[in-house]
């Protein structure tokens, strides 16, 4: 299972929301491992060469987006790229030039070059299994990845709740201590 805070979800969303012209974009999500999987800390976007219908990443430019990697012990756990349309498919390429082709490796696919801003469950996620790689199910993708708040906030709600609750009390229950 691979955790991804939202926080990294909607970063990832909003990189690719900045480039204009129609082409597909990649990315990785790099973390650290823990028992049953890894927690997405960092997003990586390479110095890629960014086609419609395709993207490629050369060696020295997968050197380069790989290097902190050693320096500071993560592991690289997904790839992310996009597709100009609804389908989040593998093509032929995307097998051939993925991140990784060890058991396990995760792919996942955006729609309409992510200008949707897609949720987890809009995706295709692709998985390399020893014959190959295999698109998971919707079901199957709950076991693979979750996305978690990067961020909760309760001062508001609390602050709200705590006058709402206050309203609805009649005065004279402030003085309830009194009796004792
Ligand atoms: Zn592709």
């Amino acid at each position: 299972m691979i955790t991804i805070p939202e926080t990294i979800w909607a970063s990832m969303l909003a990189e690719f929301g900045k480039e204009k012209r129609q082409v597909e974009q990649v990315c990785y999500l790099d973390g650290v491992m823990v028992e049953d999987g890894g927690v997405v800390t960092t997003m990586t976007i390479p110095s890629a060469i960014l086609e419609p219908g395709r993207f490629h990443v050369v060696p020295e430019a997968m050197n380069q987006a790989g290097k902190h990697l050693r320096a500071l012990r993560l592991r690289r756990l997904a790839q992310v790229h996009t597709h100009p349309t609804e389908w989040t498919g593998h093509s032929q390429w995307d097998n051939e030039w993925a991140y990784s082709q060890l058991p396990g490796a995760i792919s996942i696919v955006l729609p309409h070059f992510a200008r949707t801003k897609p949720r987890l469950e809009q995706t295709g996620v692709h998985l390399r299994t020893s014959a190959g790689w295999r698109q998971l199910s919707p079901q199957e993708v709950l076991l693979h990845l979750r996305l978690v708040p990067g961020v909760l906030d309760f001062r508001r709600t609390y602050e709200t709740a705590r006058i709402e609750s206050a309203r609805k009390r009649s005065w004279w229950s402030f003085f309830t201590f009194w009796k004792h």
